[in-house]
């Protein structure tokens, strides 16, 4: 009698789905598998189908900003008269290349700058901690890895604000700076990221790098558009960067470039558009 009355309760029980951690979150846009390496999977399926914006299509989308009168500030390029580059890693950290990504910045002296997701830290917060303790900057790629510009406005800033939470709880710093994915934004989306205490970065270089093109293909990309004040896009999870990211460095270093985490780029650019 009691275990019939039981199996109800037990059924239930037993149908009760798993809610990922992170109670940061209020609005958790997206459909992830609750389980964590099934949500893994899928957000790298998906990111490598991602559509990013080129670097051209970003430079005439603000120049029809300008000329529509509207100022929406952003970080695009840094001073263009210094021999300064930001590297930036988005959408770690990754358990299979961030220690791997550390590695290699060690060894070649080189500061970067991670744009984070907040489901991705929640995995694993002490890449993170890690990156920040060898004195990386981290940067806000969203909660969730959505495109902000479909959301209303409170929703992208509960996105960045549950990444930047999550950063501040492993780092003690709130980060300065976020990155909109697929590079998608509008007045609405920098707001947002503004109201949450940041400035959107965006990029002057795109090798491709998370469709896996190939390691020569990467480095070729990346080297012929090495420019002043230039900030790269590359991806923690891309395994071929991780091949070829060494050989980028040095040769940039030949040219004479200096790398420096987006904060100091910030700090010198004048590309920057009117706050
Ligand atoms: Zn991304």
């Amino acid at each position: 009698m009691v275990a019939i009355f039981l199996l109800p309760i037990l059924l239930a029980a037993s149908q009760v789905k798993i809610t990922a951690p992170g109670p940061h979150v209020a609005h958790r846009p997206g459909v992830f598998n609750p389980a964590r390496e099934d949500r893994l999977d899928s957000y790298w399926r998906r990111a490598q189908q991602e559509d990013y914006r080129s670097p051209e299509e970003l430079a005439a989308q603000i120049e029809r900003d300008k000329r529509r009168g509207r100022q929406i500030p952003l970080l695009m390029r840094g001073n263009p008269r210094e021999k300064i580059i930001a590297l930036t890693f988005d959408d770690g950290p990754h358990p299979e290349t961030t220690r791997a990504l550390l590695a290699i910045l060690a060894k070649e002296k080189v500061k970067a700058t991670f744009f984070v997701i907040g489901f991705m830290v929640e995995r694993d917060p002490d890449l993170v901690h890690a990156e920040a303790l060898e004195g990386h900057e981290i940067g806000n790629h969203t909660f969730s890895h959505v495109t902000l510009t479909h959301l209303p406005t409170h929703e992208a800033r509960t996105e960045y604000r549950a990444c930047s939470d999550l950063i501040k709880s492993i780092t003690g710093k709130y980060p300065a700076f976020c990155r909109p994915p697929g590079g998608d934004y509008d007045a609405r989306v920098v707001r947002a990221g503004r109201d949450v205490g940041m400035t959107t970065v965006l990029w002057t270089d795109d090798p491709g790098d998370y469709a896996d093109p190939g390691t020569g293909v990467i480095a070729q990309r990346t080297l012929d558009r090495l420019s002043n004040g230039g900030i790269v896009l590359l991806h923690d999870g891309a395994k071929q960067t991780l091949l070829v990211l060494p050989q980028i460095i040095e040769h940039a270093k030949k040219k004479g470039f200096r790398f420096v985490r987006v904060s100091e780029l910030e700090s010198s650019a004048t590309a920057r558009l009117v706050r």
